[in-house]
C-alpha cells in the first residue's frame, strides 16, 4: 500500500516510511492511496468475529504484505487486549466505552498499535529508535503505557512541570520506568513542543538518537481507531442496522477513522461531529468557511483544538467539496454550561455517568436524533469519568469511583529527570537513555 500526502507535493511512501516519518515533508498528512472495500461476507458474519479478528481484517487492507499475516494478527491482538463494549444508556442510545485500556482513554488504542508496528520494523534494523514526545497530559500517558516494555524502542516524554498537568496525569507518565523516561521541564507545554521540534530539526541529533515521533496524526494511530466502528456494528447488528454515531472531537482523528471505516463499506447511516467551544468544524459545516482560531480552554480539555489537523484528511476524503462534507457530517457545538448540565441530567435520569468529552458526544447525538428518532444512536465515550474527577464530582455531588488501574498509578513513585527548557539538557538525557 502506498501513502500520499494531502498536499501532493512529495512522492508516495510505504506504510513503514509513513509511520516512521509521521508527517510528510510538505506538511500535508499521509492518506492511503486506495481504500479497499471489505467483502459482503465479512459484514454477513461480523457478529461471530472477535474484536481482534475484525481488527486484523481491517488492518491488513492498509498494510498488505508489509507485515506478514501472523505478525499482524499478533500486533492487533496485543493492541486490542481490552474490550470496547456498546453499553445501553437509554432506549435507542448506546455509549461506546473506549476507556477500558491501560490509561482509561481511547488514545490507548492508537498508541498501542503504533508502538507495536514501530517495534516490528525496528526489530529488523540495527539501531534502537527513540520516540520523543511532548505532552500536555493524556497523549504522554497513552504513549508511555503503549510503548512500555517494547524492545528496540526508548521513549522520552517531555511534560511541563510545576503542577501544569494534573497529579494523576503526572503519575501516569513518571511511574512506568523501564524504557520510558519522563523529563519534567521547567517551562510550559509550548516550550516542550519547541524542544521536540528543535531536536527533530537538528540532523545530527535526529540521526544519532534515531528520533521518531508518535504524533497523533501518525497513520498507525488512525488505522486501529477504525476497528471499533466495525465492532459497534457487530454488537448492535441484531438491534438495528440503521446506526448513527456521534464522535466528540478535537483534532478529528477519531472521526476520520470512522469515515475511513464507512469508505471500507461499513453501513453507518450518519456520522455526527460534536465539539466544545472550539467549534471550527461545526462552523465549517454551517458556513463553508474553515477558520482556525487559537484554542479556548474548556472542561473537555482533550478537545481544546483550534486548528484541527485532520480536517484536511476529511476534506480529502470528501473530494474537497463542502456540499459532500455537510451531507456526510452533521455538526454541533456545546459550551461548558451545557456539558455540565448534561452530565448531571443523564446521571439523574439514567444512572449513567458521562465524562465531559462523552457528554459533548451525547449532546450531539440527542440533537441529531430529535429529527431522526427512529435511528439507533451511539456516542463515543472517550475517557473514564474518574480521569476528570475534579470536574465531575462537584457536578454530581458525589465521589467518582476510581478504577484499580488508575489507583495503581496514583500509588506509584514519581521518577522524572528535571531539566530546563533547553535542548542541550535534553541531549544529556538522550545520551543517557541511549547507552
Ligand atoms: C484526544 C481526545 C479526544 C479528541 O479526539 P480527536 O481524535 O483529537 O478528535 C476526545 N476525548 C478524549 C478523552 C481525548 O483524549
Amino acid at each position: 500500500m502506498k501513502y500520499y500526502s494531502t498536499n501532493k507535493s512529495v512522492p508516495e511512501v510505504s506504510f513503514e516510511e509513513a509511520i516512521f516519518k509521521g508527517l510528510p515533508d510538505d506538511n500535508g498528512l499521509y492518506m492511503p492511496d486506495t481504500i479497499h472495500k471489505l467483502d459482503q461476507s465479512f459484514f454477513d458474519n461480523i457478529e461471530n468475529m472477535s474484536l481482534a479478528e475484525i481488527g486484523y481484517e481491517v488492518a491488513s487492507k492498509y498494510i498488505e504484505d508489509e507485515i506478514p499475516a501472523e505478525d499482524l494478527k499478533k500486533i492487533v491482538a496485543e493492541t486490542m487486549n481490552f474490550d470496547i463494549p456498546a453499553v445501553k444508556v437509554e432506549e435507542g442510545v448506546y455509549s461506546l466505552e473506549l476507556y477500558h485500556g491501560p490509561t482509561l482513554a481511547f488514545k490507548d488504542v492508537g498508541a498501542r498499535f503504533l508502538a507495536r508496528c514501530l517495534s516490528y520494523f525496528s526489530g529488523k534494523k540495527e539501531k534502537k529508535a527513540t520516540i520523543l514526545v511532548a505532552t500536555s497530559g493524556d497523549t504522554g500517558a497513552a504513549v508511555g503505557a503503549g510503548f512500555y516494555g517494547m524492545e528496540n524502542i526508548n521513549v522520552v516524554i517531555l511534560y511541563p512541570g510545576g503542577g501544569k498537568i494534573s497529579k494523576i496525569q503526572e503519575k501516569q507518565l513518571t511511574t512506568l520506568g523501564g524504557n520510558i523516561t519522563a523529563c519534567e521541564v521547567d517551562g510550559t507545554f509550548d516550550d516542550c513542543q519547541k524542544m521536540v521540534k528543535d531536536s527533530f530539526l537538528n540532523p545530527e541529533m535526529k540521526d544519532k538518537f534515531n528520533l521518531t515521533s508518535a504524533n497523533s496524526i501518525n497513520m498507525a494511530r488512525l488505522i486501529p481507531q477504525s476497528f471499533y466502528y466495525f465492532w459497534t456494528y457487530a454488537q448492535l447488528k441484531s438491534v438495528s442496522k440503521d446506526i448513527v454515531i456521534c464522535v466528540p472531537s478535537g483534532n478529528y482523528g477519531n472521526l476520520t477513522a470512522g469515515l475511513l471505516a464507512k469508505k471500507m463499506g461499513l453501513p453507518i447511516r450518519q456520522y455526527i461531529a460534536a465539539s466544545n467551544a472550539n467549534d471550527i468544524v461545526p462552523a465549517y459545516i454551517q458556513s463553508g468557511q474553515f477558520n482556525p482560531k487559537p484554542s479556548v480552554m474548556t472542561m473537555s480539555n482533550a478537545m481544546d483544538v483550534g486548528n484541527p489537523s485532520n480536517f484536511f484528511r476529511m476534506n480529502d476524503l470528501f473530494g474537497a467539496s463542502w456540499d459532500v462534507f455537510k451531507e456526510e457530517l452533521a455538526g454541533y457545538a456545546y459550551d461548558d454550561k451545557q456539558t455540565g448540565e448534561c452530565i448531571k441530567q443523564v446521571k439523574d435520569d439514567t444512572g449513567y455517568l458521562l465524562d465531559p468529552h462523552g457528554a459533548v458526544g451525547y449532546l450531539g447525538l440527542k440533537e441529531y436524533m430529535n429529527d431522526y428518532p427512529a435511528e439507533v444512536g451511539v456516542f463515543l465515550e472517550t475517557a473514564h469519568p474518574a480521569k476528570f474527577g475534579d470536574v465531575v464530582e462537584p457536578i454530581i455531588n458525589e465521589p467518582v469511583v476510581m478504577p484499580d488501574r488508575l489507583k495503581a498509578y496514583a500509588e506509584g513513585t514519581k521518577v522524572a529527570e528535571p531539566i530546563k527548557a533547553d535542548v542541550a539538557q535534553l541531549r544529556v538525557v538522550l545520551e543517557k537513555v541511549s547507552n
